[in-house]
């Protein structure tokens, strides 16, 4: 099935469409990409970043942030007690931190790729030599969303950074044969839902391979500290239109989702969500990653136990495979 922008539109206004929305999401998820859930092991490998974003609480100027940078020999090890835990994608993630240059990425990446697993990078915008040089070591998938495909408001939110960096990233991995992730924040202040509408159609315009949506949350020692948080209805419906345009990629549940609603994860992979990234480095780090407050990971192997309970009981198994798009 195909929307309109103006159906689109008309779809997020009006909430009395949610339950057949959803439902077909739902289905969508089921026909292109099945029951299987794919769990992604998440490793926040530093907290430094040298952009300000507005919104992100890893923000540069933000002071009050303990700064980390997990040692390559460590984020090694962690990605290797993912893989005995049976992860069978690793997701590297960071800010924009200056000490991890091509070279020592490099040696990460060939580190971990000797290990039985896929590997996603998310680390914002590099050159396309690095991201060519990532890719030669083994890199599959690389994630970096777009955030909002409004030209204004993403120059007002992210100081000193430049759209059109942003879609040449796109465009890079796209040629280099990356697995490409991009995705939106809903709920931005000013952002209106006919940009939400332009976000979708730019999500099936370079026929993304996987998509994360996730309400905006003010963080408290950010300068949108006293702006209203992203609505997870919104969030979700975003989440579901895209499902079913872009039909067997692989979507998220994501954290930010399960920080608004107790129950948002499940939710979501009831919505046409089919992905979940539980975090797999230490607690030490994890409080530290505060992109937003109170985030809600999965950690551990009894987290992920009782999580995969809660998935038989919704009729969806955890995969063995490696998740590529289309189960391939
Ligand atoms: N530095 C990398 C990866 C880490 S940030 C990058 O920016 O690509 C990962 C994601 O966190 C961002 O893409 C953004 O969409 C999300 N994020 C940041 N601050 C947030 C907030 N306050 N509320 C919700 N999501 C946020
Ligand atoms: Fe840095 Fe990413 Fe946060 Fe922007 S969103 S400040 S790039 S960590």
């Amino acid at each position: 099935m195909d929307f309109s922008k103006d159906e689109i539109i008309e779809i997020l206004q009006d909430d009395g469409q949610n339950d057949w929305l959803f439902s077909l999401a739902d289905k969508t998820r089921k026909e292109f990409v099945g029951d299987e859930v794919h769990l992604r092991g998440l490793i926040e490998f530093s907290n430094i970043c040298k952009c300000n974003c507005k919104y992100c609480g890893l923000r540069s100027e933000n002071k009050f942030v303990q700064r980390y940078r997990i040692e390559p020999e460590d984020i090694i090890s962690y990605a290797q007690n993912a893989v005995d835990m049976g992860y069978k994608t690793i997701v590297l993630q960071s800010g924009e931190d200056k000490f991890f240059s091509r070279e020592i990425l490099c040696d990460v990446i060939k580190e971990i790729k000797k290990l039985d697993t896929a590997l996603t990078l998310s680390i914002g915008e590099r050159s396309f030599d690095d991201y060519k040089a990532f890719k030669d070591c083994g890199a599959d998938r690389y994630l970096i969303r777009i955030e909002t495909t409004d030209r204004y408001l993403y120059k007002k939110l992210h100081p000193n950074m430049d759209f059109d960096n942003r879609l040449r990233c796109l465009r890079d991995l796209r040629a280099l044969g990356y697995e490409v992730g991009t995705g939106c924040l809903v709920g931005l202040p000013e952002q209106t839902i006919e940009s939400l509408a332009d976000d979708i159609l730019f999500f099936k315009e370079i026929n993304a391979d996987m998509i994360g949506i996730g309400p905006f949350l003010p963080h408290p020692q950010t300068p949108l500290k006293a702006a209203v948080h992203g609505s997870f209805t919104l969030a979700l419906k975003v989440m579901a239109l895209t499902r079913i345009l872009l039909k067997n990629i692989n979507i998220p549940a994501t954290t930010a989702m399960e920080t608004l609603n107790s129950n948002g994860r499940l939710i979501a992979l009831q919505c046409g969500a089919n992905v979940v990234m539980p975090n797999v480095n230490s607690s030490e780090y994890r409080k530290k990653y505060e992109i937003y407050p109170n985030k809600s990971s999965i950690t551990g192997s009894k987290e992920v136990n009782d999580f995969e309970t809660k998935l038989k009981s919704i009729g969806r198994t955890i995969s063995k495979d490696y998740g590529f798009r289309n189960n391939s």
